[in-house]
């Protein structure tokens, strides 16, 4: 019956796992997921002689390695020969006419991910080994590290015997450049381009931290197969596709080489509309049956030529180099250049990241520099034209005080990043003073940008509660700008300032939870948190935190002394008598504790009878711990005072219930696009009429109300869902009541429909572009 059960919730979690991370349309929530995997979590800790390596919970396990094990490719890996030129493509064509001059083929062009070339093992469906292709002969196994990768599947329905499949590991420019900020947070060197980092983060050796990469992968390639044959490689594509694996997300199919250049130039001119950054495109012959008869040079398939785009990027000049101070202290060098036009935007700035960087391309004030757009987002400095140096140029040192405050600048042992240490450095009191008074914090909008740097410099606010403090005529004779560009006074703005702090007096608790600017506490956090306490006051002793991370604390301990654990096997019966006790200890704990989480609605148990008990929580344990953590410092002890004194305790949101006949009980919404009111009033308002507003359309969700400024890509997939897109004056005829609700979302337009249509007629496969 367990065993049945185990096997369901692996399915189910596999099929979920695909919609999430490969199509992009989920269908349960994160709580609903999370409680499945704990579910089964729980059964293979109760009985982990059913522990397959396919299983869900095995994509991130095991101790780190000591070193790769290495693997040999047969067949070799092979790497495309590569061209810039329009000429060679054609050459390429007549040399293929003059070797099959009696057969006749279409060529299949697709975008070239620029990432890292790897390959996946399946034996009997089962992915049992993954390795990277090294020097083609020789690779890596990285089967760990691999499996941390959640849109490549590791078991595959109806798989032949033996299929190995090729691609690409790549991080998107959105994962690439949230995993730079973070490591530019913590002092480290921050990754070139996307490829590097995601060739970085397959060297690491510990699986745990791969799986905190944003790591994805492309599929489009077979290595050895057994019992299974594609005679089409646009027909493999669509296989892959069935599988479940990322494959290329545009491919066009050509019926002569004029065709292919053709689809070159559409896809150059699309390149930069793709998540992840693509350096060219990839021709092949289509029919398969082929290679075998063009066979390969030593390197390369005659069959194949990769296309790659010249990078887009200009030449300018650096006249100068600044420091920016961010929130958290770190000093950061920019390059302030020449305006220059590049990839239809102009260039005046380019981030240095750190000195490291400056030192290793040897940038100097005055040089003439190649500026690209890396991830085609950030502008950088992509290398120094020396020999246009005429010895004017100053080599940059990064400032020994902080130019912000003048206190000294800290390097740590660890760290790339210099950093000023000095908590009343006014950039981070800027920094703090904006997020306070951010929208969806408490949303005082007199009060941003240069008036927080005004407000900071003029010391008439150092932290953000000194807000409260000010007075209508400090503020009326306040004066903003500087001398250079002159200055005005903040006059009538005063009292609107003053108007606006009132009314957050009395904003909810998860908004203050927010603006108070906690480590790791956005919106969503800060709302879960609110709503399972009544004040600011109890957040920091709030028993119901404490448990949250006691809770997980309990999970990890009898997971660890659990004597049916496989890792950890006792040495004889004694030990296992006395774990075996420890472990019924444990799971008495966690029923206690997880009963108190369940009582204050936080939590929900799994039924049935699994040991330890099963409990999911809605508040995660990092969060509990950061909140914890925050008003155990000395800042945040300080920080509750001050709001006592002022008599500022924000309560939660009183929660009416919503009257069954309420116009829009049980209609879901997702808002998108510029839209005439801040997005969370606009919640507010469907809330108030009994309507709920998701994060991302899925199934459910009734109605995308599109603002200015959506992509087509958005309206279309939420479409392809069953879901009607309106606009905001729809919204508002709902919300009057001047037009009802429709019924329940049209029936979903079958994927498989629009995967299989002809290529050449719908190429741009849209709803796999999220
Ligand atoms: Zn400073």
């Amino acid at each position: 019956m367990s065993l049945e059960r185990l096997n369901k919730l692996r399915e189910t979690i596999r099929r979920h796992d695909r919609l999430y991370y490969v199509e992009a349309r989920p269908e349960i929530g994160d709580a609903d997921y999370d409680a499945l995997y704990r579910e089964l979590e729980a059964l293979e800790r109760a009985h982990p002689e059913w522990i397959t390596p396919d299983s869900p919970t095995q994509r991130v396990g095991g101790a780190p390695l000591a070193a790769f094990r290495q693997v040999r490719h047969n067949p070799p890996m092979m790497s495309l020969d590569k061209t810039h030129s329009r000429d060679d493509l054609l050459d390429f064509d007549t040399f293929l006419r003059r070797q099959l001059p009696d057969e006749i083929w279409d060529y299949v062009v697709e975008p070239k991910v620029d990432g890292v070339a790897f390959s996946l093992l399946y034996e009997d469906g089962v992915l049992t080994r993954a390795a990277t292709r090294g020097n083609g002969e020789v690779g890596d196994d990285i089967t760990a590290n691999i499996k941390t990768i959640r849109s490549i599947p590791l078991r595959l329905a109806d798989a032949p015997p033996l299929l190995e499949v090729r691609g690409e590991v790549y991080m998107s420019r959105d994962g690439f450049a949230e995993l730079n900020q973070r490591e530019e947070e913590a002092g480290r060197e921050p990754f070139m381009n996307p490829r590097n980092a995601a060739a970085g983060s397959l060297k690491q050796l510990d699986p745990r931290e791969v799986a905190r990469r944003p790591l994805d992968a492309m599929l489009y390639a077979t290595g050895a197969i057994k019992g299974a044959v594609f005679p089409s490689h646009s027909g493999l594509l669509q296989r892959l596709a069935d599988w479940g694996f990322r494959t290329p997300p545009w491919l066009r199919l050509c019926v002569d080489i004029q065709a292919v250049l053709t689809a070159i130039d559409e896809l150059e001119a699309l390149r930069h509309t793709f998540p992840f950054e693509i350096d060219g495109a990839v021709v092949k012959v289509n029919r398969r049956e082929l290679y075998e008869r063009l066979g390969s040079t030593a390197k390369s398939p005659r069959w194949a030529r990769a296309f790659k785009y010249e990078p887009e990027r200009a030449e300018t000049r650096i006249w100068q180099i600044t420091v920016q101070v961010g929130r958290t202290g770190v000093l950061t060098p920019v390059a302030e250049l020449d305006p220059v036009l590049l990839a239809g935007s102009e260039i005046a700035r380019a981030t240095l990241h750190n000195a490291d960087e400056i030192a290793r391309k040897d940038i100097r004030v005055g040089d003439r520099v190649w500026v690209v757009k890396a991830g085609d987002v950030i502008p950088a400095i992509e290398s120094v034209l020396t020999e246009k140096r005429t010895g004017e140029e100053r080599v940059f040192s990064m400032p020994e005080t902080c130019p912000e405050c003048d206190s000294p600048v800290v390097r740590r042992e660890d760290e790339v990043a210099h950093r000023c240490v000095n908590p009343a450095c006014p950039a981070q009191r800027v920094g703090r003073l904006e997020h306070f008074a951010s929208r969806d914090a408490l949303d005082i909008r007199a009060i941003g940008g240069k008036v927080a740097e005004a407000l900071v410099a003029q010391e008439l606010v150092r932290d953000p509660l000194d807000l409260f403090s000010l007075t209508l005529p400090q503020l009326e004779a306040f004066r903003i700008g500087d001398e250079a560009s002159g200055t005005r006074r903040f006059g009538k703005n005063a009292q609107t300032a003053l108007d606006a702090l009132d009314a957050a007096r009395t904003l909810p608790l998860d908004r203050w939870l927010f603006a108070t600017g906690i480590p790791g506490i956005g919106v969503t956090v800060a709302e879960q948190i609110a709503a399972a306490h009544a004040r600011f006051s109890d957040l920091d002793a709030s028993p119901i935190l404490q448990a949250v991370v006691r809770l997980a604390e309990l999970y990890a301990e009898a997971a660890a002394v659990n004597p049916r654990s496989t890792l950890n096997r006792p040495q004889n019966d004694e030990e296992r008598e006395e774990r075996q006790a420890r472990f019924n200890r444990l799971c008495g704990e966690i029923g206690v504790t997880g009963d108190e989480l369940v009582a204050a609605g936080v939590a929900t148990k799994t039924p049935g009878s699994t040991l330890p008990p099963l409990y999911s929580s809605v508040i995660k344990t990092e969060a509990a711990r950061s909140v914890l953590a925050y008003f155990a410092s000395d800042y945040g002890q300080r920080y509750l005072a001050r709001l006592r004194e002022l008599g500022i305790d924000p309560q939660a949101k009183a929660r009416l219930p919503v009257p069954a006949d309420a116009p829009l009980a049980g209609v879901t919404f997702v808002l998108t696009g510029t839209l005439s009111q801040p997005r969370t009033q606009i919640a507010e308002q469907i809330k108030a009429a009994g309507g709920t507003v998701q994060d991302a359309v899925t199934k459910q969700t009734r109605y995308l109300v599109a603002g200015g400024n959506v992509g087509a890509t958005k309206t279309n997939k939420a479409r392809a869902l069953g879901t009607t897109v309106i606009d905001e004056a729809g919204l508002l005829a709902l919300l009057t009541g001047t037009a009802t609700p429709s019924s329940a979302p049209a029936p979903e337009t079958p994927r498989t429909a629009q995967k299989t249509a002809d290529p050449p007629d719908t190429p741009y496969r849209q709803q796999e572009l999220f």
